[in-house]
């Protein structure tokens, strides 16, 4: 199956004008992290509440492009309800799609339409962000993760 670049747009679109979860914190947290990605600004912060190994609830913040807004939107929309082990599936899946190695191998559900973004490999990035801040939070990571290393530490002194 592949998406059409007119749907890819629409949907992108659409999460972008009307992003699901933002805003929204869910009551108690019990996992949360925070990304940022240096190329284009993109910086996000992630809620969740997990309870009994499932993602009850979960709601972003921050600001960043048009790909990194759709994406968090579709990653919150992804994993809500799914099990810790299901949305690090999905994770690993998005990750290697838009990575370029080659197929998921597991199935991605909404967020497939993300594959349109490997036509834009500057936006890649973008597009991983919101996943690379799930994956910190469910790993209990604390600090703040960033989609380039080196640049961890100019930011935090900023
Ligand atoms: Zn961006």
């Amino acid at each position: 199956m592949s998406i059409s670049p007119d749907l890819y747009e629409e949907i992108i679109l659409d999460h972008n004008r009307n992003p699901r979860n933002f805003l929204h914190h869910p009551e108690p947290t019990t996992h949360e992290a925070h990304g940022f990605n240096p190329i284009c600004n993109d910086e996000f912060r992630v809620h969740l509440k997990v309870r009994d190994g499932v993602i009850e609830d979960l709601g972003f913040e921050g600001a960043g492009c048009a790909i990194s807004t759709a994406s968090a939107s579709i990653m919150t929309d992804a994993v809500k309800g799914k099990r810790v082990e299901e949305a690090e599936q999905l994770f690993e899946g998005v990750h290697r799609l838009l990575a370029g190695e080659g197929e998921p191998g597991t199935a991605l559900g909404k967020a497939r339409v993300l594959e349109g973004v490997r036509a834009y490999p500057m936006r890649v990035k973008c597009a991983t962000l919101p996943w690379h801040i799930l994956h910190a939070a469910l790993t209990g990571r604390r600090e703040t993760v960033t989609t380039e290393a080196d640049e961890e530490a100019a930011h935090g002194s900023a």
